[in-house]
Formats: structure tokens, sequence, C-alpha cells
């Protein structure tokens, strides 16, 4: 083999907004597996990712629930990096975009494109809150759609007519924070002038590859960029006014950097953190005349900010280019987009809270990945399928049934190449001569076409098994040693298919290499020409089939009414304290003779703004987690509530909730609970999982809630 190359690989980072999906999953497993292939060829290659956390949303999010954004992305990024763990993702390193190298790298590159005179400040007017005292981002404006004239669309775009507008062409806006009428105001704002011709012209030629040996982008998203760079690049608005979550930009007071700028920064900002903790040089990696080289995988809707604005700014900040963006489609479930009324929109972690293998949705990605800008779709019946017959039927099926006779028979031992018949090594030279063009396949992320070979060659060994028929074979001792060739063979050329299977089934694969052949060091794509396998330990289930039902449950699971949390059927409101309490607010209030209760009834319950001021484990209790809880009174109270499988106690600290507060106080084992907090679950429980109720901003503790 040649020089290993050095390599440099990132997916798009996820906002730290919301869960990570199945659409999200396709770009990180995509990626995944092509990393995990150019580490099997020996090269050096390092995959980054952060969690994206600036911006409107986020800091108005974390308003919502009580807590800082620095809470609530704590929060997220530690819900993420548990998806990604358990769908096997494997990055070298996560990190945060709010993070100190990330500032020190935005600022300088601000600096270097201020230092190019391409950066303008500029007075702008537009939409402000006089609520709630700040500008509004387009999607936090709504009013009447000026075309088809739909009620409460949003400002950039109807959802009703599809119309795209700016947000002053709505009729009777207001403001989706406070309600308030939004009023016109001015502002100065920075921008990066890509308008500038250097910029113009700088792009043209990066976009369509005349900078570059290999051209930086897919045809089809290079044409794309055709289109937008047709016509003159307006400038682009990289900061937002105070408030805003989000770094402040070097001597401008009040101007924060827009969340786009240092997103893609935040590549770098990650790599400089694995590069301090691991001595790896960052400059090799990221000056203008860099070497190594460069991969960014991301969705096709962000393509404008990967391929305009992210290559500009650091051509201009005296930095190396990416040397390919790879551009993907989006995900589809059973031929549409993922819809919640349908169940469709699927998170990771209710995959695998229903118990659903990772390593299923791994290969059946695999299958639908090519390496072009299409959409993808998860066909779930033909996902069944595909699993069942593909990597149970035909992959597996070669261990099931010829491990048995080698550790029964011949002592686990097997043996060499050397003991082939004729047909034999053709068998073996047809499976060995596919590694090379396997290789290509994952190499240009066609893995489709990887699987379609790999599934080939199953067939064929297949077929091999079931004309040699080793259980036939094994009826009469005097064919010991051929049911001894053929197990062995057969148990070589499912190693082989392991290998080629790696980079998709990496968990699966460490199973066959250390449980079934004792390995002690994982298997290099060059071993295929030489697998050092000598015997094997008595075989143990692999992998089991699809059941339709979990599918079934899986969706269920996901569906989601679109009603308003109030008058949804299937929520109710229900305390969490412990079992012992269930339905105090619920049935016995309810199931009185009449289906009604009177308000006095009603008001016999004290609800309160309550803040958890601590939350900790309680040593010996399954469920239960203690709260120490501000009520506005002179003293905390002390609750203990059931959620301790919903929350890690440092989520909770911090944030509001609702208690009832004239509970009588109860004696526990672990000592005295002076009232409850109110969660939401189904009463079902198909869809698992508890809610902690949370007021809006504004509430304090204390408050009455009636
Ligand atoms: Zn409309």
């Amino acid at each position: 083999m040649s020089q290993p190359r050095q390599i440099l690989v990132t997916s798009a980072l996820p906002y730290a907004n919301g869960a990570i999906h199945l659409g999200h999953l396709l770009e990180y497993l995509q990626t995944d597996i092509w990393v995990r292939f150019q580490k099997m060829r020996g090269h050096e290659c390092h995959y980054v990712c952060a969690d994206d956390t600036h911006g409107t949303p986020i800091m108005l999010r974390a308003e919502k629930e009580g807590i800082t954004p620095e809470q609530l992305i704590a929060r997220v990024q530690g819900e993420h990096q548990r998806d990604f763990a358990g769908f096997h993702i494997e990055f070298d390193n996560y990190h945060s975009t709010n993070a100190e190298e990330n500032r020190q790298l935005a600022c300088e590159v601000y600096r270097r494109l201020c230092a190019q005179g391409l950066i303008e400040a500029r007075s702008i007017e537009q939409y402000y809150d006089p609520a709630k005292a700040m500008f509004l981002p387009d999607r936090f404006i709504k009013g009447e759609c000026p075309k088809c004239h739909a009620k409460d669309q949003y400002g950039d775009n109807c959802e009703a007519c599809g119309a795209s507008y700016a947000p002053t062409d709505l009729i009777d806006p207001y403001s989706a924070i406070s309600g308030a009428a939004p009023v016109r105001k001015e502002s100065v704002h920075y921008f990066f002038k890509l308008s500038d011709s250097r910029c113009q012209a700088f792009l043209r030629q990066w976009t369509r590859g005349e900078l570059s040996a290999i051209p930086p982008l897919q045809t089809e998203a290079a044409n794309k960029m055709d289109e937008w760079l047709s016509g003159d690049l307006s400038d682009w608005d990289i900061s937002r006014d105070a408030p805003y979550f989000g770094f402040e930009i070097p001597d401008a007071p009040g101007k924060y950097f827009y969340v786009w700028l240092d997103a893609p920064i935040g590549y770098m900002g990650s790599f400089k953190n694995l590069c301090d903790r691991t001595g790896l040089d960052f400059d090799a990696f990221w000056r203008a005349d860099a070497e190594p080289e460069l991969y960014h995988f991301i969705g096709k809707d962000i393509l404008y900010f990967h391929a305009l604005f992210w290559p500009a700014m650091l051509q201009y900040a005296g930095l190396r280019t990416p040397t390919q963006v790879f551009a993907h489609g989006f995900l589809t479930v059973n031929g549409e987009k993922m819809s919640k009324s349908r169940g469709t929109f699927i998170t990771a972690e209710s995959y695998l809270q229903q118990g659903l293998n990772p390593e299923w949705l791994r290969y059946y990605y695999a299958c639908k990945l090519n390496g072009s800008m299409e959409d993808a779709d998860l066909n779930l019946e033909d996902f069944v399928l595909r699993v069942n017959s593909d990597l149970v039927g035909k992959y597996i099926n070669i261990a099931s049934r010829t491990a048995g006779f080698i550790s029964k028979r011949f002592e686990g031992r097997i043996l060499g190449v050397e003991c082939y018949s004729p047909a034999e090594n053709h068998l073996q030279d047809t499976l060995l001569a596919q590694s090379a063009v396997i290789a290509d396949h994952y190499e240009s992320r066609d893995y489709s076409k990887a699987m379609r070979e790999v599934m080939h060659l199953a067939d064929l060994v297949n077929e091999y098994v079931a004309a040699q028929a080793p259980w036939t074979l094994a009826k009469d001792p005097v064919n010991d040693q051929q049911l001894h060739r053929v197990c062995s063979a057969s148990l070589r050329w499912f190693a082989v298919l392991t290998l080629y299977l790696k980079p998709v089934l990496p968990q699966l694969a460490q199973r066959v290499e250390s449980e079934l052949f004792g390995l002690t060091q994982g298997l290099l794509w060059q071993d295929v020409a030489h697998l050092p396998l000598t015997k094997i330990h008595p075989y143990q289930h692999l992998l089991t089939r699809v059941d339709p039902k979990q599918i079934e449950a899986l969706v269920e699971a996901n569906r989601q009414d679109l009603q308003p949390a109030a008058a949804q059927p299937h929520s109710q409101v229900r305390h969490s304290q412990h079992q012992q309490h269930a339905g105090v607010v619920t049935a016995s209030l309810l199931q009185e003779e009449t289906p009604y209760l009177s308000i006095d009834d009603f008001n016999k319950v004290d609800l309160r703004i309550a803040k958890i001021v601590d939350a900790e484990h309680v040593e010996g209790a399954d469920k239960l987690l203690r709260l120490t809880l501000d009520v506005g009174e002179a003293q905390t109270r002390n609750v203990f509530a059931g959620i301790k499988s919903a929350y890690p106690p440092g989520q909770l600290v911090g944030r509001l909730t609702v208690m009832v507060a004239n509970l009588a106080p109860r004696q526990m084992k672990f000592g005295l609970s002076e009232g409850m907090v109110l969660a939401a679950s189904d009463p079902d429980g198909k869809s698992p999982g508890l809610f902690l109720l949370s007021p809006d901003a504004g509430a304090q503790p204390g408050m009455k809630v009636k």
C-alpha cells in the first residue's frame, strides 16, 4: 500500500434544540461508514463533530424551560452523544460550538476578513418586538400571507400556498414570542461582502473545480452553484443584536456573530480541541497550503453555506478550503416526508428503546446510499425483508450452518487454504478479487453497490454450502475430511464477507473476530488475502431477525397527536411522586359518579410553581429522585418523585415545574415527602416516557396555578 493518507472528516453539526431522528442518522451513518472504511485501509483519519449551540431558538427555548442556555445545550449534547453512541457512530472528537477554541477561531477568522476589507458595517431596518425588547428573526414573525391571505404564517414563507416573501410583506404581523405588533427599527449590522468581485471570481472557479485536481463538489451540486452564481451574490449578514446567545463580535459591544458564522468554524474548533488533547498539528491541517484532505458530509439543504460562504471565509482568512463537500439527499419514510401524525418521524432514542438493533438500520441505509444527492427512502416493509433475507438469511446463515460441525467434530480447528479443491480455489479467488471493487464503492460512497457485491458473494458461498450439504456429509464418518474442508472454507469466506461488511456492521464484525475466531486484533482491509484463522470458539447466536411487530410498535411509539397538548386524548396529567399515590389527582377526583368535578373541588388542589433547586438519587430507590423545591416559602420542600427513569438529576436543577402543595405530607422509607410534582405520561404505556410540566417563561416560584 502507498503512503497512508491524512484525512479530516466532518458531519454537519446537529442543532442543540432537538432530538436526533432517523433523518439525521442517514448522514452520521454515511460518514461513520466512510471513516471506518478509511481507518480499515490504514489511513490516518480523524472524524470530528460538535453540537451547534447558538442562536435565538436556543435562547428562547432555554428561557421557556426556565434554565440557562448553557444548561440546555449541556443536556441536549448529552442526549445527542448518547444517541450517536447507540448507533455505533464513533467520533474521534465531539465538541460544542459554545467553546473557547471556537470563540478564538471565530474572532480570528473575522479579524482576517476585516483586514481583507471584506467586512462592512451598515444600518438596516428590521422588525423589533417592543414587548420582548428584541429584534425578531423571520421565523419569529407571523401574520397573514400577502398572497393567499392564510392567517398565522411565518415571516419567510407561507405553509398554505408556498409563497416566499420578506417579513415586511406580511399583513398584520405579530411577534410569535410575545404576540405584540412588531415595529420597524434601525440597527447596525455587519456584512461579509460576498458581492466583492474577488469573492465572486474565487467562488466561480472553486465551485467549478478549476482550482483543484479533484472537483470539490458533486456535479449536481456544482450545477446548483452555477445557478446561484449566475447572478450577483448578495452580501451576507453575519451579525445579530443582543439579546442573543452566541459570541460577541470583537470591538462591537451588543453585536453577536450570527450562528451560521461560527457553526462551520466549529469543525475547526472541535479539531483544535482534539489536537490539544492528542498532540496533533492543527496548522498542518488548516494552513492555506495544507496537504491533508478535508471532507464535509452535509445534507443538500445546507449546500449554500458549505459551498459558498464557508470556502469564501476560509479563502480570505488565509486558510485551506475543503477537498470535497459531499451532499446527500433527504430521508423519506415509506416514500413520504417523515410525519409525526403517521408515526414516521422516528427518533434515534425511540428506535433503541424499542429494542431494535442499530446495525439493522446501518445495513439498510448502506443499501440505500449511493453518493448522490437523491433522497433515500426507508421503506419499513422493505427494511424487514432486506435485513432478514440479506443479513440473516444469506450472511449469518453461512456461519450458523457450518460452525457447529467444526466445534463438535473437529475441536474447533479450521483447515488452511492449501487443502482446497480447484472449485474452492476458484470461489476463493472470486471472493478476493472483489476486494478492490468493493473498496472503490466505499471510497466513492456508493455503499449500495458495495452491499450488492457482498450479497452476491454471499449467494455464491450459500450455493456452495447447499451443493456440498455438510449436514448430509456429517451422517457418515467416511466423509469427515471433506466435511472438515467444506466447513473450514465456508467459515473462512464468512470471515471475508465480515471484513467487507465491517464498516457497516462494526459491532457484529468485532464479535465475529473475537468471539467466533478468537482474534485479539481487529482485521484491516489488507488482511483479507491472509486471514489469520486457525480455530473457532463454539458458535454463539450473532443476529436475530426483525419481527414486523417491532416496527409496528416503533411507529406507534412515534405517532403524535397534533392537537394541542391539553386536548390530547392519550396524554393525561398525572403526578409522578410514587406509585402509592397514583391517581390522587386524576382517579379519585375524577371517578365520582358524575364525570365532572365542581370548581370548588378543583380549587381544593393547591397547585404552585416550584423551582427545583436540587435533585439527587435516592439510595436504594429504583424509581425515585429526591427533589428540593422552592415554592416561594421561607423553607424549601422535600419531595420524592418517581421520575428517575426519565431525567438525570443534573438536568432538573434550576428548572421550574408545577407541584401539588397541599397534599398531606407522607412519611416514606427514605424521608418525609411534602407534596408532589406533575408530569405527563401515556396511560396505555404505548408511548413510553414521563414529561415533567414546565410553566412559560416569567412564572415565579410560589405562583398559584389555576
Ligand atoms: Zn399563502
